[in-house]
């Protein structure tokens, strides 16, 4: 169940593509909550075989980010997968996926960087270099997998719009398929880093939802000016939030959006007790 090295991967990989079966990917970063199992269960029950990577990938964080602190809990991680029905749990060490080059320099390693228009935005902003890492490390996942279907999360928007682009450009042969964000009961889109909240953070949290829920009733209402949409979110805000963006962008490639309609997806990101959250909703669902 448990794997550490790209080896016993391809071998059981290999097998499994001779008896003919189908392979899915649900790559991660561990510490497993409902969101990624909610990936999982999809992605068993439409794959005879599932690999789950579990990796803090070093490359997809930029410097004073909270790579060294980011929670990992491989045992739990590989028991939610056992349980769920995984074949696999691969949880490579940075060495085994990159060498014993100097990590987060970019002189012992090809790239896959994606186009600028996709990145230039959203969290690639704040984030410089953020999804050259996810890419990079998504296409070795590919090549040292080789899965028919790879799931990812809506919660990442911007990062599954940027996947699906490489694999459209690159011709890899895989398919993508997205999964809907699942949140707490109160709104709260789950996520590892809702760790770092105390409770007092947890609730000022919901000021994410609460402005996306919003902006889409009043888009539902008949607003679809994005200033009027934009306007409505600052009142939720206080001195608990620090919104780093609120964006409107179409849903498909990222165009920004100056009349919202029901392909607009309206993106958030916001630091709350110091905790960078991000949060996002389709207007036309
Ligand atoms: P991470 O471990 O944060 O890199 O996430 C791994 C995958 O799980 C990504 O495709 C995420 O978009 C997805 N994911 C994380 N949180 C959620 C959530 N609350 N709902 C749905 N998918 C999620």
């Amino acid at each position: 169940m448990l794997k550490h090295t790209i080896a016993e991967v391809r071998e059981l990989v290999k097998q499994w593509k001779k008896e003919g079966l189908t392979v899915g990917l649900v790559p991660t970063m561990g510490a497993l909550h409902a969101g990624h199992l909610s990936l999982i269960k999809k992605a068993v029950e439409k794959c005879d075989r599932v690999v789950v990577s579990v990796f803090v990938n070093p490359i997809q964080f930029c410097p004073g980010e909270d790579l060294d602190k980011y929670p990992r809990t491989l045992e739990a991680d590989t028991k939610l997968c056992e349980d769920a029905g995984v074949s696999i749990v691969f949880a490579p060490s940075p060495s085994e996926m990159y060498g014993e080059g100097q990590m987060r320099t970019n002189d012992f390693l090809t790239y896959v960087i994606p186009p600028f228009f996709y990145v230039n935005k959203l969290c690639g902003k704040s984030r410089v270099g953020h999804f050259d890492g996810v890419c990079t490390v998504v296409n070795k996942l590919f090549n040292i997998v080789q899965p028919d279907y790879a799931f990812f999360g809506e919660k990442d928007a911007q990062q599954l719009i940027i996947i699906k682009k490489m694999v459209k450009d690159l011709n890899i042969p895989v398919e993508i398929i997205p999964c809907p964000i699942v949140r707490e009961e109160s709104g709260l889109a789950l996520s590892s880093r809702n760790k770092y909240l105390s409770e007092n953070d947890k609730k000022e949290a919901l000021v994410l939802s609460k402005i996306l829920n919003n902006i889409k009733l009043c888009y539902k209402k008949g607003i679809t000016d994005i200033e009027s949409l934009k306007e409505t979110a600052y009142t939720f805000l206080n001195e608990h939030h620090d919104l780093e963006y609120l964006e409107f962008m179409n849903q498909t490639n990222l165009d920004e959006v100056k009349i919202a309609d029901d392909n607009t997806r309206v993106f958030i990101a916001c630091r709350v007790g110091g905790v960078r959250l991000i949060d996002n909703i389709l207007l036309g669902e």
